[in-house]
């Protein structure tokens, strides 16, 4: 089987109005913002995984770069994932 071409399923989260933005051309969540990878344009608003623009595609990435944010948020840490 190929996988090719695959887009994120965000057009129904109406990202538009609350002011994340994505990439127009994969409709993934654009992050980055205030030093902060999964950070998006809305500052309480993060993205991980594979919703998020520019990070490799792995299920690995995908579950530590969640690990890390949720004690990054509640846990007051300050780990964060190396997409290198
Ligand atoms: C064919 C194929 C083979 C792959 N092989 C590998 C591999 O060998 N090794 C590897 O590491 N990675 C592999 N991957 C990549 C891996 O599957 C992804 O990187 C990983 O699943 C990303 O996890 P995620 O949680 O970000 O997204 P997902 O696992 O896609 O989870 C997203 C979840 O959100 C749900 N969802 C979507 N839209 C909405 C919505 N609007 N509201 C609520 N829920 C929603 C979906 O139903 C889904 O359950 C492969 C991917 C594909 C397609």
């Amino acid at each position: 089987m190929l996988a090719i071409g695959r887009t994120a399923n965000t057009h129904n989260l109406n990202l538009k109005k609350v002011g994340v933005q994505t990439n127009e051309s994969n409709l993934k969540v654009l992050g980055g913002f205030s030093g902060e990878f999964e950070k998006t344009s809305v500052n309480n608003i993060y993205a991980v995984g594979d919703c998020l623009d520019k990070v490799p595609e792995l299920t690995p990435i995908a579950q530590q770069s969640a690990s890390l944010l949720a004690h990054r948020i509640f846990l007051k840490t300050v780990h964060s994932q190396n997409y290198l």
